[in-house]
């Protein structure tokens, strides 16, 4: 077996994407929506892995953590005081000749136009990326209303309601997963950037002055999740922000970036965001979000550590960082050297033959009730074959009901990653599983 390296591009991914279902072009029939996308069975197994691998990293990091679900729709107010509506845009600019649009941060405008090759830009103006709708059935009625662009300020206008009814004290973290909505100008690069997407988000309210204390935990603990994820770290890079690129607010920011073939991007976003956002909400609300501490008799506004990762920029990552194309027998096998913690089917059952078919259905519901593996039955094509497609979804067991399993009760289990196949006793195969898929 030899290696071929550098194998993977955006292309191969897209093309993956598309021919096993993990990921279709929204409303495709209609002609689609740019830079919207849904996942078919097998990406939302996969994001559904992802959202339930961060969740267990914030519940297992010793750190008092409550999960919150906040709604999509915003009034106008909540964005006016998140400094949304004044400064969430983006530059964008026109080449009046072929007429593409472009962010103007991401061009030189020195330059020709990339597209054309002319020179014949518009004035740079921002865009705000913000989805407004209109709210009420009349018009009298109705008022604006925004889809969020991030997750993180539901958490912040409900801070003090879930500190009260989760008797929680700071220091301690609040963490969502949603959706969120950027009206992008240039959706690029399949699910980097998209205009509809998820995202993980804690927020970690501290006291100011143990704020860099506790950032420095959270990049720590940030670390440890993607190696958990088996990410290959010579890829994952910690970028400090430079005092430029920094907010107002912030004195310390990070970008977690990996290194794409198109280049290092970010992943995740950690930030130390002071105290900015509970001031400005109370600020515009009139509401006072400070906490009362019992030890000094003093009211002190929490300061924020901020980790937000997409989901879907995750998912785009571990396909990337997994995706190998190894040469067998002068043969093309494509793999998805997937965690078994993410990988969208944990064991697929085979029967070798047709004859075998019912057995090896039985199996599959038998083994479906005793664990809560996602298991998938396949037994339409060659052996070769299927072994060749559960390899390219990242199935990381592949276990095989043949004419001798009928007699002594044994099938074969063969690895993804070594392909070498081990006879093993039916009634063993659930402690097998847990074992491979480190879940004891
Ligand atoms: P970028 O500079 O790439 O536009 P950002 O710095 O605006 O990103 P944040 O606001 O920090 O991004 O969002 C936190 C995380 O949410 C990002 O690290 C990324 O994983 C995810 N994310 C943000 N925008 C998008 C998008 N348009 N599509 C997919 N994921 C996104």
């Amino acid at each position: 077996m030899s290696i071929s390296a550098n194998t993977v591009s955006l292309e191969k991914i897209i093309a993956l994407c598309k021919r096993r279902g993990f990921v279709y072009q929204a409303a495709e029939i209609y002609g689609g929506l740019n830079g919207v996308y849904d996942f078919g069975p097998l990406g939302a197994a996969m994001k559904a892995n992802i959202r339930a691998a961060w969740t267990k990293a914030l519940k297992q990091s010793g750190k008092d953590v409550v999960f919150f679900e906040g709604a999509i729709l915003g009034p106008e107010a909540e964005w006016e005081a998140s400094g949304h509506l004044e400064g969430f845009h983006d530059p964008m600019v026109d080449c009046t000749n072929c007429k593409h649009r472009f962010r103007a941060d991401h061009i030189d405008l020195a330059k020709s136009c990339p597209d054309c090759g002319l020179k014949a830009w518009t004035s740079v103006r921002n865009f705000n990326l913000m989805f407004k709708t209109a709210v009420g059935a009349t018009a009298e009625s109705t008022s604006h209303a925004y889809l969020r662009p991030e997750t993180a300020q539901a958490i912040f206008v409900n801070f003090k309601n879930i500190m009260t009814s989760s008797r929680s004290k700071i220091p301690f973290g609040i963490a969502q997963i949603g959706k969120a909505f950027r009206n992008e100008i240039t959706p690029r690069q399949f699910l980097f950037r998209t205009r509809e997407f998820e995202q993980m988000e804690l927020e970690y309210f501290c006291q100011g002055a143990h704020a860099l204390q506790d950032l420095e935990f959270w990049l720590e603990q940030r670390k440890q999740f993607y190696n958990n994820l088996q990410i290959d770290m010579t890829k994952i890079r910690f970028r400090e922000h430079a005092s430029d690129e920094l907010a107002h607010y912030s004195s310390r920011c990070l970008d977690v970036e990996y290194e794409f073939p198109f280049g290092w991007k970010e992943l995740e976003g950690i930030a130390y965001r002071g105290d900015y956002d509970l001031s400005r909400h109370t600020k515009f609300s009139g509401k006072d979000l400070a906490v009362f501490d019992e030890e000094s008799k003093q009211s002190f506004m929490p300061h924020v550590v901020e980790c937000s990762v997409g989901v879907d920029r995750l998912f785009f990552t571990l396909l990337f960082d997994a995706y190998r194309e190894e040469i067998l027998d002068g043969e093309t096998r494509v793999v998805l050297k997937l965690a078994p913690e993410i990988a969208p089917v944990k064991a697929a059952i085979l029967p070798l033959q047709k004859q075998l078919n019912s057995q090896a259905e039985l199996l599959y519901k038998q083994l479906s009730l005793n664990t809560d593996y996602n298991l998938d039955l396949d037994n339409s094509g060659s052996i070769g074959k299927r072994y060749r497609r559960q390899d390219e979804i990242g199935t990381p067991l592949c276990i095989t009901y043949d004419f001798e399993s009928e007699a002594d009760q044994t099938v074969t289990v063969r690895n993804r990653d070594t392909m070498v196949q081990t006879r093993v006793k039916i009634s063993e195969l659930k402690n097998i599983l847990d074992q491979a898929l480190r879940k004891n």
